[in-house]
């Protein structure tokens, strides 16, 4: 077996590593971790850590790790049928019978489920779909897409320049062209202190208006957004946001994408957002949730009235030119059969919504007065801890100081995997959805201590 040394030089040597810091991690500088096992919320590593994942991978990893019957599952199919493609009407039993365990389960309305593989290509299917609808209605200026500063909807060409984080921008040449961004619905950073939530509201769907009246309605195609802001910072939307969005939207013929990459399946406590917070869109993007990591699979749910035309496209042009070589995987089909099927057995819906306010509720008593903790909020499994320089002032932190990461890494000492959100000193949490009380309990003590440490 090889040493944990040689590992991590072949590591610092071959491995170009997502999301991280190329020059720091060549030289050893940046910190590095193998992950050897998972069970229930917690890995391990060959370091002999065993650490509390509070993220649950990239909120990903929802019935936690180590359930046999995912493992049992895609062995299964594995041996039964490894690959066939999906392409001209090829299914296999096992992603026919995803489809439909994923049509029992979404929001009334909707009509089709296109299969892909992660977060990005299903969005980049969803836009493409938006410019197609519009193109077989005649009205190929209908093209523009809104997204809001601080979404996070991948990082390819499209799917990067709908997220509004500078970091995924820079250096990019991004954001495309046809992308413009609309005010985040962040009450915490609301413009005017004394705005409720009800008049911060009101000043978004205001600014929606402003952006279409001065681009036209007519070259706007759709608008995407997050149930609530994830990697944006963990946010919550204020109250009656999604309802007034959508009527400004309907008024303009206007599509709603609900990207529910990390809400779809149950994180907030309903198995999906859209029917959290009360809207019909027209499209819907999972991923994350759907097979809880177990295998790559993402879902693209298409809307009645968007796959009438869908429909009526292809009937006048053949058959429609988009497809991925693993659309439909069927290993990542049966670990979404049993994902789903763990999600209904363990009421992981209901402890999402239950355990999470518990860990919402007991963090914000155990660190919400802290001098330095300007917001703490979340809705379901979700919860983010804002950091601030100056709680009236609700001032950042000097950005170079890296306070939120210095927390993170104060946390790890004490066994629990936190996530410093990209854009400020904001502390994030998405445990996998089968979280107990107990186990909030030492993500809210390690939280208390680290921060102490911290900050003081
Ligand atoms: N949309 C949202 C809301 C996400 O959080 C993510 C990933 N964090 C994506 C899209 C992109 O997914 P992927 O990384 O699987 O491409």
């Amino acid at each position: 077996m090889l040493t944990n040394d040689e590992l991590a030089k072949w590591d610092r040597e071959s491995f170009f590593h997502p999301s991280t810091h190329l020059g720091q991690f060549a030289r050893g500088e940046a910190p590095q971790r193998i992950v050897t096992g998972g069970e229930g919320v917690f890995i391990t590593d060959r370091d002999g850590n065993r650490l509390l994942d509070g993220f649950a991978g990239l909120y990903c990893v929802n019935v936690g790790y180590g359930r046999p019957e995912i493992a049992e599952a895609i062995a299964a199919q594995a041996r039964e049928l490894s690959y066939y493609h999906a392409y001209a009407g090829h299914g296999s039993e096992a992603s026919i019978t995803l489809s439909k365990m994923v049509m029992d389960r979404a929001p009334a309305g909707m009509a089709r489920v296109y299969f892909g593989l992660g977060g990005s290509d299903a969005n980049e299917t969803n836009i493409k779909l938006v410019w197609y609808y519009n193109n077989i209605l005649g009205r190929p200026e209908k093209k523009k897409i809104i997204s809001r500063w601080r979404g996070y909807h991948g990082s390819g060409l499209m799917t990067g320049s709908l997220t509004g984080l500078e970091l995924f921008h820079k250096k990019f040449d991004l954001p495309l062209s046809q992308v413009i961004h609309t005010e985040a619905p962040y009450h915490f950073r609301r413009p005017d202190p004394a705005m409720g939530e009800a008049d911060f509201t009101a000043h978004c769907v205001a600014r929606l208006e402003e952006l279409i009246a001065a681009e036209g309605a007519d070259t706007i195609a759709a608008f995407i957004g997050e149930p609530v802001l994830g990697t944006g910072g963990i946010v919550p939307p204020p109250e009656g946001y999604w309802p007034a969005i959508k009527a400004v939207l309907d008024r303009h013929d206007i599509l709603l994408i609900m990207d529910e990459v990390v809400t779809g399946f149950g994180r907030l406590g309903s198995m999906f957002g859209a029917d959290h917070y009360g809207v019909r869109p027209d499209l819907i993007t999972c991923a994350k949730g759907l097979t809880s990591a177990y295998a790559p699979l993402s879902a693209s749910i298409v809307g009645q009235r968007m796959w009438d035309v869908l429909m009526q496209g292809t009937d006048e042009n053949g058959v429609l030119g988009h497809g991925w070589t693993y659309s439909a995987h069927p290993i990542g089909a049966a670990a979404g059969i049993a994902n789903l099927k763990l999600i209904d057995d363990l009421g992981l819906v209901e402890n999402a919504g239950t355990v999470g306010r518990y860990l919402v509720e007991t963090m914000r008593a155990a660190v919400g007065d802290h001098p330095h903790v300007g917001d703490v909020r979340g809705e379901g499994m979700l919860c983010a801890v804002e950091l601030v320089a100056d709680r009236d002032k609700r001032a950042f932190f000097d950005a170079a100081e890296g306070k939120g990461a210095k927390v993170v890494a104060a946390m790890l000492k004490r066994g629990v995997i936190a996530r410093a959100m990209p854009q400020g000193d904001i502390l994030g949490f998405a445990p996998p959805l089968c979280l107990t009380r107990a186990e909030a309990d030492q993500i809210v003590s390690a939280t208390r201590d680290a921060i102490a440490e911290v900050l003081g």
